[in-house]
């Protein structure tokens, strides 16, 4: 591998984790909606949480609950997966256990601050010096069964390894570790910080590989090449792709896909 690694352009983790499933998803989904009977909540539970912990850590005004239950009220989807009462109370427990969490650091350097186009939830010198990153996640369900499995995912999250690497860029020291901040409000309510170590090494062997896919991405946006598919991306954990009958019955005819899809504007923007 080599040793000198010419990134150039750098795309999300969102958008990273899409393209590696498959590059036709990444591409479509910019394009294309499916329309769903309901909306999903819990994104904005976790997003409401993430702003009053926010508040809370920047020494903000405001109380952090009505910080987070003011963004709730703003951005409630009509057809929502659950009723806006519930989802506020939802966010309350979420905001009341992470704001119990002990998180021990020494200097806090940034707090929901951008970093190119990723933005983490904290950085900061952890109890021993090392230079680290805290990311929230907010599961509103998550049984003891499948703790381990979600923990092993942020062992190779793209999200993270991309943290540790633009965040070391500019401090110019590296991330020595970067923390899931997991705040599980059922069934049994709790936190706990989950740490995954990074060396100047992994991160490297890391961006070699998403250093590639992203000037590939970068390819099909200017239209040097094509976007392709990759099937064993059609069945993920939560059910089939969402661009599944693009694929397999309109194989990929997308002067088909208003029959079942939405055409929207200004995806993945930026
Ligand atoms: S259905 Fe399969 S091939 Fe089509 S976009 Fe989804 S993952 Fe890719």
């Amino acid at each position: 591998m080599a040793q000198t690694i010419n990134v150039g352009p750098v795309y999300p983790p969102y958008q990273l984790d899409n393209f590696q499933r498959c590059p036709l998803f990444w591409d479509l989904d910019k394009r294309w909606k499916k329309p769903l009977p309901k909306e999903w909540t819990a994104g904005l539970i976790g997003v409401a949480v993430a702003m009053a912990l926010q508040s809370a850590l920047t020494g903000g005004q405001a109380m952090p609950t009505d910080v987070a239950s003011d963004y709730v009220r703003e951005n409630y989807p009509a057809r929502a997966d659950r009723s806006l009462k519930g989802v506020l109370e939802l966010v309350r427990q979420g905001v009341e256990l992470g704001m119990a969490t002990r998180f021990g650091l020494k200097e806090i350097l940034a707090v929901e601050k951008s970093f190119g186009r990723t933005r983490p939830d904290l950085v900061g010198y952890d109890y021993d010096g090392a230079l680290a990153v805290w990311d929230h996640k907010v599961k509103v369900s998550l049984d003891d069964k499948f703790l381990e499995k979600e923990l092993a995912r942020y062992d190779t999250s793209n999200q993270f390894y991309e943290y540790a690497w633009i965040v070391g860029q500019e401090y110019g020291e590296p991330v020595e570790r970067v923390y899931a901040h997991l705040i599980i409000l059922g069934p049994s309510p709790r936190t706990m910080l989950h740490s995954v170590q990074m060396s100047p090494e992994h991160v490297r062997h890391w961006l070699h590989g998403a250093s590639r896919d992203w000037k590939l991405m970068r390819a099909i946006e200017q239209g040097d090449e094509e976007a392709y598919a990759r099937y064993t991306g059609c069945q993920t954990p939560y059910g089939p792709c969402a661009m599944y009958e693009g694929c397999h019955t309109f194989y990929g005819d997308e002067s088909a896909f208003p029959a079942i899809y939405e055409h929207v504007k200004g995806r993945y923007a930026g």
